[in-house]
């Protein structure tokens, strides 16, 4: 394929480029794998065609629901923490759009994903079937109980804010196993990263950071 047959069948690769390079590697993002990916997968597709042209500037759009995808910056910085293998099975929890489960299918061997609104996790699952997915699975429910079943994961991925490390994800954790997740208070969170050393867990401050509640279950008690 010709740059030009590129420009004509994406009209957004340039502006996805400008992304990498600017709002990604310019503010620190190293993992080349993560970069890749980010300059492949198309996030316009994951929000509303009123807001295509918005999909690759350094702010959140609404997604619906009173949901917003997640800014670029940071999906990348939580992907570079989570160090993941080709051979990965990862547990993300709060679909949303489906934008962070491409990258994830793009970067590891299988994913579930877990969302609470039907109406998000449909949504992401006709995007994600379109671009050709076939080693994601997209649930509903809520993610705060996590997938006893499908446990352990070798990577979880949390993309709302819980009030505190959650003890059921953590024990869904394998043991060398990695978690993100933003955890504190509504207004504002830490972006932890927890790994699973030898039953010991080691965590991280990432940076801070401001995410949609992580709701019932072990998450806020209301929206
Ligand atoms: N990474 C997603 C983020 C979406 S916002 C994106 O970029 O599109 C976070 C999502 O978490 C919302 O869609 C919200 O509905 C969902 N969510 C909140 N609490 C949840 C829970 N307990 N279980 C599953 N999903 C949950």
């Amino acid at each position: 394929m010709t740059l030009f047959d590129q420009i004509q069948s994406d009209p957004f690769a340039s502006d996805r480029q400008r992304m990498v390079e600017y709002q990604l590697r310019g503010r620190g993002i190293r993992d080349e794998r993560v970069l890749d990916a980010m300059a492949r997968v198309p996030r316009h597709e994951f929000v509303p065609e009123r807001f295509h042209a918005q999909a690759y500037e350094d702010h959140p759009i609404p997604i619906g629901y009173g949901q917003t995808i997640s800014q670029p910056y940071i999906v990348a910085l939580m992907l570079e923490a989570l160090a993941l293998e080709p051979t990965d099975k990862v547990l993300e929890i709060g679909t949303g759009s489906g934008y962070q489960t491409a990258l994830l299918a793009e970067l590891a061997a299988s994913v579930y994903s877990i969302e609470r609104h039907a109406g998000l996790a449909q949504n992401a699952e006709r995007v994600l079937a379109k671009l050709g997915y076939t080693n994601i699975v997209v649930l509903v429910g809520d993610g705060s109980e996590g997938l006893p079943q499908d446990a352990p994961f070798d990577a979880i991925i949390v993309s709302a804010a819980a009030p505190e490390l959650p003890s059921t994800l953590v024990e869904q954790l394998r043991d060398g196993g990695r978690m993100v997740i933003p955890v504190g208070p509504a207004h504002a969170q830490e972006l932890q990263l927890v790994q699973k050393q030898q039953g010991q867990l080691l965590v991280s401050y990432l940076e801070g950071c401001r995410f949609v509640p992580l709701i019932t279950g072990q998450g806020y008690p209301s929206e």
